[in-house]
């Protein structure tokens, strides 16, 4: 069955509309009233208080297609981008939500319809985990729903690792959280990689696509859970990846969406070889940077705002590998509003906004990219071992702008890695410098206080300050 991310999209709001649950739009890719969240990084953010029973809303049944953003905090899939074929910083995640009213039975019976009857995925090709002690989950799996005992897997919580299968599923480090049941599709022999819980599991064989959380208990700072008032179920299946099974493809840089956009991207920066996997980094991160911006969020040095910069300036370089001469990232935000514009209206009224905006951050940093790569090919073919000094790290981005990230992003294409603690010391001398020379400049500053002749604007430091640190050690 081939379907567009449109379509599927339709199909799934209105498979469960059909089964008693409200349609919510999409909200903010920025939490309202939640600090503990970078972004809204999945489809229950939304309804995190109606969770935790401390708001209600007129229905306990929702279904919702959310746009979501990892690139930062408990779940950061940065690094992924152009590594893995199903990773993104921007996707949509859909789900629905049960507060307090069907739980496992349901929740399972649902996701298994949907995929198997409504966009008619083949049984044979799905693969379940269960959290390792859920013997009812996987009781329905084996005797309700008829999936065979050797494509269930009980999976624990796999703390740290990053590719494996994790089956307790939390938004952050507090907040609701809860046992999990997860789909996987099983894209063929012909692409490496293992079952949920084996050895091979990072390969992309074995993708995982529709994760149900069985909502259960809240945790608190100090480590402790408390039991939810009533057991609820927060599910996310992240469109790309059933768009990628249901066009016949593997990877979601293939689906309709990222062709459109890995075309433009193209035909920006001049690139030939649609396959280079900096189109794909391109692709991705117009759509992180577009919505961010229409959610509010500008470039600067702090807090979302440098996460912000971090991801336009990565595309940047990754568009200066293509071959781009000049600006060229913003070019593609009318692919964009092409491809998604109808489902996201906001896109499509803010493009000359996001437009001004990425051109301005790609003009200042087009500045200071070519010395500063220069610099950095310099030193990778001069240092000895593989690991790049703090110090350098550093420089890059004191004095050319690199964002730790990208500098990362380059050393890691040659098989280096950085010295984060040495960067770390260096940043920490600079914020030091900085605090001195703020306190000198306070009292210069009273004391000219008198004289209007004179302005002294103190030291600003363009990067140092405390958030920037925090997020650089996601
Ligand atoms: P993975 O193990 O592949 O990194 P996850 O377990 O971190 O995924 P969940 O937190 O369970 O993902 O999110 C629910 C669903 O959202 C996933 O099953 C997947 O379909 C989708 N999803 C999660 N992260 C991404 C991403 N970075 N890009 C695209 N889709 C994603
Ligand atoms: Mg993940
Ligand atoms: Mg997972
Ligand atoms: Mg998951």
């Amino acid at each position: 069955m081939t379907m567009t991310s449109a379509s599927i999209r339709r199909a799934f709001l209105d498979y469960f509309a059909s089964k008693q649950h409200q349609i919510v739009p999409s909200s903010s890719l920025i939490p309202g009233n939640d600090a503990t969240l970078l972004f809204t990084n999945a489809g229950m953010v939304q309804f995190k208080d109606v969770f935790l029973g401390q708001d209600q809303r007129n229905y306990n049944r929702a279904v919702s297609a959310q746009r979501c953003v990892r690139a930062g905090g408990k779940h950061n899939d940065l690094e992924n981008v152009g590594y893995t074929a199903r990773h993104h910083t921007f996707f949509e995640m859909l789900g629905n939500f049960s507060f307090g009213d069907y739980f496992k039975q349901e929740a399972i019976a649902y996701a298994w319809e949907f995929l198997t009857s409504v966009v008619k995925l083949p049984k044979e090709k799905l693969w379940v985990t269960v959290y390792e002690t859920d013997d009812e989950a996987y009781n329905i799996w084996l005797k309700d729903v008829g999936v065979p005992a050797e494509r269930i897997i009980r999976i624990g919580d796999n703390k740290g690792a990053p590719y494996a299968s994790d089956n307790f599923w939390a938004m952050g480090d507090t907040g609701p959280c809860g046992p999990c049941t997860e789909i996987f599709y099983d894209h063929g022999a012909h692409i490496w990689g293992g079952p949920p819980g084996s050895a091979e599991e990072d390969g992309d064989r074995y993708i995982e696509i529709w994760n149900i959380v069985f909502m259960q208990f809240n945790r608190h700072s100090d480590g402790r859970m408390e039991q939810l008032p009533k057991p609820s179920v927060d599910t996310g299946m992240g469109l790309e990846r059933i768009a990628a099974i249901l066009q016949n493809v593997h990877s979601n840089y293939e689906i309709d969406i990222f062709v459109a956009l890995i075309n433009a991207a193209a035909e920006a920066t001049g690139a030939q070889d649609l396959t280079d996997k900096s189109l794909r980094v391109v692709a991705d991160h117009i759509r992180s940077c577009s919505f961010l911006i229409v959610d509010g969020v500008q470039p600067s040095n702090e807090g979302r705002g440098y996460v912000l910069r971090r991801i336009v300036r990565r595309a940047v370089r990754h568009g200066n590998k293509l071959g781009a001469k000049g600006a060229f990232f913003y070019k593609l935000v009318a692919a964009l509003v092409s491809q998604m514009g109808e489902a996201y209206p906001e896109l499509a009224e803010k493009q000359a906004v996001i437009e001004k905006i990425l051109k301005l951050e790609e003009d200042q940093f087009g500045k200071t990219l070519e010395r500063g790569l220069a610099i950095l090919e310099e030193a990778l073919t001069e240092i000895e071992g593989t690991e790049l000094p703090g110090e350098l790290v550093f420089k890059l981005y004191d004095t050319y702008g690199f964002p730790v990230d990208l500098t990362n992003d380059v050393a890691r294409e040659r098989n280096y890695t950085i010295d984060q603690a040495g960067f770390d010391a260096a940043m920490a001398q600079q914020r030091k410098r900085a605090q001195q020379a703020s306190n000198f400049g306070a009292d210069y500053n009273a004391s000219l206080s008198s004289n209007q002749h004179t302005e002294f604007t103190g030291y600003q430091h363009e990067f140092g300050n405390a958030v920037v640190l925090e997020i650089l050690h996601d």
